[in-house]
């Protein structure tokens, strides 16, 4: 089983996706638990306070060490001896891809801080904090969302889809985009399914499939494919459909 606790002044935020879809069936499942934790609950300021201004000037407010130390700490204690990495969400962070998911779903527990306000205290992740992930370039109120698409990115490693089939054919798997999909009817208001997928023929199936993953990738997003390990076949596929074979240089 792998353990998600989320760090958080706003728990209720979490409730649907908890309680809901593949998460909800995970935890029913015994794969995963999801353990949300107020870290405004171990403050030691009378008023309830986690923020406080910056040093130095500037807008906004941060979050202050205490209660993140003290509350980290009483994780590391209630889960002693498991596999741990502490993760902050971000926007300054290593940006989250399928590989890093893989690599977290090694862990037995992940903790993870959702920061507001203008960020936290630089000396939470000077100390505490093992990686810092970015969902994107760009900012959000706060690490909620961000936490809650990445434990829906490492729960997909972590046993929860059942089998490593589901996702090898998903995006980003191998390097390139997942080719187009369709279902019934193969005849919607005359927008028809390209016939091929009709055909049962399975190998010829297998190759348009690799055909319209290159053609998207080189199409949205060359810079994958300038990374991705491409066969021969590949290769005469690019040339087949008049994609430059040097473009790879140029980028
Ligand atoms: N001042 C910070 C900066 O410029 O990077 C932005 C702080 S943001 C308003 C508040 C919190 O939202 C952050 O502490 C972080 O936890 C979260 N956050 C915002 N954008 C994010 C992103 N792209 N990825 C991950 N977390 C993000």
């Amino acid at each position: 089983m792998m353990i998600f606790n989320c760090m958080t002044l706003f728990p209720e935020m979490f409730t649907g996706f908890t309680g809901t879809s593949l998460c909800a069936r995970a935890i029913e499942n015994g794969i995963i638990e999801v353990n949300l934790v107020n870290y405004r609950d171990y403050t030691q300021d009378k008023h309830g306070r986690v923020d406080d201004y910056p040093f130095g000037g500037g807008a906004g407010m941060l979050i202050t060490p205490q209660p993140v130390f003290d509350c980290l700490n009483d994780l590391h204690q209630r889960f002693a001896g498991k596999k741990t990495l502490n993760a902050y969400m971000s926007a300054s962070g290593r940006t989250l891809d399928q590989k890093t998911a893989r690599e977290l779903s090694g862990c037995e527990v992940l903790n993870i801080l959702c920061g507001h306000y203008e960020g936290v205290d630089q000396r939470i992740v000077d100390n505490c904090i093992d990686m810092e992930i970015s969902i994107g370039d760009y900012v959000l109120t706060g690490g909620e969302l961000p936490a809650m698409v990445l434990m829906d990115c490492v729960m997909r490693f972590a046993g929860v889809l059942g089998s490593d089939e589901a996702h090898s054919e998903e995006s980003h798997y191998d390097g390139l985009l997942e080719y187009p999909q369709y279902t019934r009817p193969a005849d919607f208001r005359e927008l028809q399914v390209p016939d091929v997928l009709l055909s049962g023929h399975h190998a010829n199936i297998m190759e348009w499939q690799r055909e319209m993953s290159l053609i998207k990738t080189a199409a949205v997003r060359p810079d994958l494919l300038k990374k991705a390990t491409l066969s021969e076949k590949d290769l005469k596929l690019l040339k087949k459909n008049k994609i430059d074979l040097d473009f790879r240089e140029g980028l």
